[in-house]
């Protein structure tokens, strides 16, 4: 079985769930409050599709419009996970600017991508529904699944569908 090595950046608002997600995925848990201020990157080795793949998840710390992509965000990658949180409409909003402005920045019409709609077990302050996720999805060409990092709900299932559209447009495990 080869060994095929997939960097994965997760961008999206600030406190829309962006580490809380790749912790609860590579460390199987849920820290109430971990708050970095600085990029760091995760690394887990996972079995998809009778191959094994050795992901490096990147967890941006951009805040706003103009930082949340970095060049070096933009160069290398092969999948992204823009996450939005069901309960704040602005940052829905904000998933349609950072997947403009990765396209633009690659010089591509379409790149692997999952729009991830976090915090699912809000529901009660819920602002954006499951709908308007899936249309964003689906008029961008990307995959989309609703999360809960804190009642692991749906969070392995990003990283899969991340590697799926990956594998989708990378014939024959070429990405390097
Ligand atoms: P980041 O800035 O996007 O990396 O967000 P964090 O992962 O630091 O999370 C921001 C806040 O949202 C923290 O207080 C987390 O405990 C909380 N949070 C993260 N994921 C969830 C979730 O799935 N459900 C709920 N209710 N809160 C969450």
């Amino acid at each position: 079985m080869s060994t095929n090595k997939r960097r994965i950046a997760v961008l999206g608002s600030r406190s829309v769930g962006k580490s809380s997600l790749i912790i609860q995925y590579c460390q199987n848990e849920f820290v109430e409050s971990y708050y970095p201020t600085i990029e760091s990157t995760f690394a887990k080795t996972v079995n998809f599709k009778n191959a094994e793949y050795d992901c490096e998840i990147i967890d941006t710390a951009g805040q706003d419009e103009f930082s949340i992509l970095n060049s070096k965000h933009a160069i290398g990658i092969h999948g992204y996970v823009l996450v939005y949180s069901v309960s704040s409409r602005n940052s829905f909003e904000m998933i349609q600017v950072v997947y403009d402005k990765i396209i633009n920045f690659c010089g591509v019409t379409d790149i692997p991508c999952v729009i991830v709609g976090s915090k699912v077990d809000l529901e009660k302050s819920r602002q954006v529904k499951p709908e308007e996720g899936l249309k964003l999805a689906t008029d961008n060409a990307t995959a989309w699944v609703e999360t809960s990092a804190k009642s692991n709900i749906n969070v392995g299932r990003v990283f899969e569908l991340c590697l799926s559209e990956i594998e989708k447009r990378t014939p024959n495990n070429q990405a390097e």
